[in-house]
């Protein structure tokens, strides 16, 4: 039987597991949902049978239940070799994966105040995990990590020098993970090695961030100190004025109201009032919703503005690129994003952008753009499990 990776992606309530073989093919792949909730619920793909789970499942009971699951179903070949974990901050702390000991796990810890949501939640997949499978060696691969190569002026806010200094406080950047896998494929399909590829990424799913590399580095990117910075996503706002909050207050909207609010009820669903869905979105504003098209219209500009801003921060520019639910499926979002961009000499081909690029390598920019335009399936699954496996055999 082939040896096995497992890559455990614990979400707020839920967690995707995915197992790949020593080639890194993916041989599995698990999601449990509303976990802690009455309705939790887990499935294995391509299973028509959902997983049992206890009532008001957590992480780690849910996890147990996937990998013996995977286990009946004979998918685990005997014990993982290795398991990579998607880790979401990694602070100052982590500048790329590592393997996971208990000094790694108390940083994670630290971390977890500037990602109270997320760095929580994936450490109980990682004890989870652990006691699993006590001796199988185990990576934490950071969303920040790949960003941590920002230059100062691309990573410090107009602040007191201070709130740096002793909070922390700076543009992390998230999805590093994608962004660099999208150098990676980008440079595959244009024939270069990725440390002489630059790009402009979008990852655009239901979180939204882009990300300017140069020469296969982090040079900046939209997401700040949290994720809630930058473009339009699907409940949260991107940027927005700071006077906004204490105009807020003044309308008695306490701080973790307003939080609340930019978080989970704003941006695609909090302009059409409907969903943050963007493929209901498109369906609605068909129909003539006309606060769904506002929505996109939001959508599209902002993202151009950012693709703009971006070359500020490049030298050299190989291809713009497009992935993500959104990124890869919506030829709509990408053509009304582009248009705005024409002073910049970028345009789109019709027909290849109708077919996602599907028989040109990606390619969906016309003869005359200035720049290659690509679209490009990300797979943060797959670098995870690359990383976790490199770094079990160089230990
Ligand atoms: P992700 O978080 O990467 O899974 O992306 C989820 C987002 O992708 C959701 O807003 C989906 O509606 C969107 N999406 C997926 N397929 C399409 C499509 N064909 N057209 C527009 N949006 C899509």
């Amino acid at each position: 039987m082939d040896e096995t990776i497992l890559v455990v992606n614990c979400g707020s309530s839920s967690i995707k597991l995915a197992l790949f073989d020593s080639n890194h093919h993916k041989k599995a792949s698990a999601l449990a949902e509303r976990l802690n909730q009455s309705d939790a619920s887990a499935r294995i793909s391509g299973d028509q049978a959902p997983v049992q789970l206890p009532e008001n499942a957590c992480h780690e009971q849910a996890l147990q239940a996937l990998v013996q699951a995977f286990e009946d179903r004979n998918l685990m070949g005997g014990k993982p070799v290795s398991i990579g974990h998607r880790v979401v901050h990694g602070g100052e702390s982590f500048r790329e994966a590592v393997l996971i000991d208990d000094k790694a796990v108390k940083a994670i810890e630290t971390c977890a105040a500037l990602a109270p949501l997320h760095n929580p939640v994936n450490l109980i997949g990682i004890q989870a995990t652990r006691k699993l499978f006590p001796d199988c060696p185990q990576v934490a691969v950071f969303d920040t990590a790949f960003h941590q190569t920002l230059p100062p002026k691309a990573y410090l806010y107009a602040l007191p020098e201070r709130y740096y200094r002793d909070w922390g406080v700076r543009r992390y950047g998230f999805h590093g993970t994608s962004h660099y896998f999208m150098v990676l494929e980008t440079a595959r399909r244009l024939n270069k090695t990725p440390a002489t590829t630059s790009i402009i990424s979008a990852h655009l799913g239901n979180g939204c961030s882009i990300t300017a590399i140069e020469d296969g580095i982090s040079k900046d990117t939209s997401m700040g100190l949290t994720p809630l910075e930058g473009l339009v996503m699907g409940t949260r706002s991107g940027d927005v004025d700071p006077g906004l909050f204490d105009y807020l207050a003044s309308r008695g909207v306490n701080a973790s109201q307003a939080h609340r609010v930019l978080n989970q009820e704003s941006g695609l669903l909090g302009l059409s009032g409907q969903t943050n869905d963007m493929r209901s979105l498109c369906e609605l504003a068909d129909h003539g919703h006309e606060p769904s098209e506002l929505a996109i219209d939001v959508f599209c500009y902002r993202l151009a503005k950012y693709f703009g801003a971006m070359m500020a921060s490049l030298n050299r520019l190989d291809a713009l690129v497009f992935t993500g639910g959104i990124g890869e499926n919506s030829a709509r979002i990408r053509a009304q994003t582009i248009q705005h961009l024409s002073l910049l000499g970028i345009g789109l081909d019709a027909d290849l952008n109708a077919h996602h690029g599907q028989f040109s390598e990606g390619h969906i920019g016309d003869a005359d753009s200035r720049f290659p335009v690509l679209v490009i399936p990300t797979d943060e699954e797959l670098v995870i499990a690359r990383e976790a496996s490199r770094l079990a055999n160089a230990n």
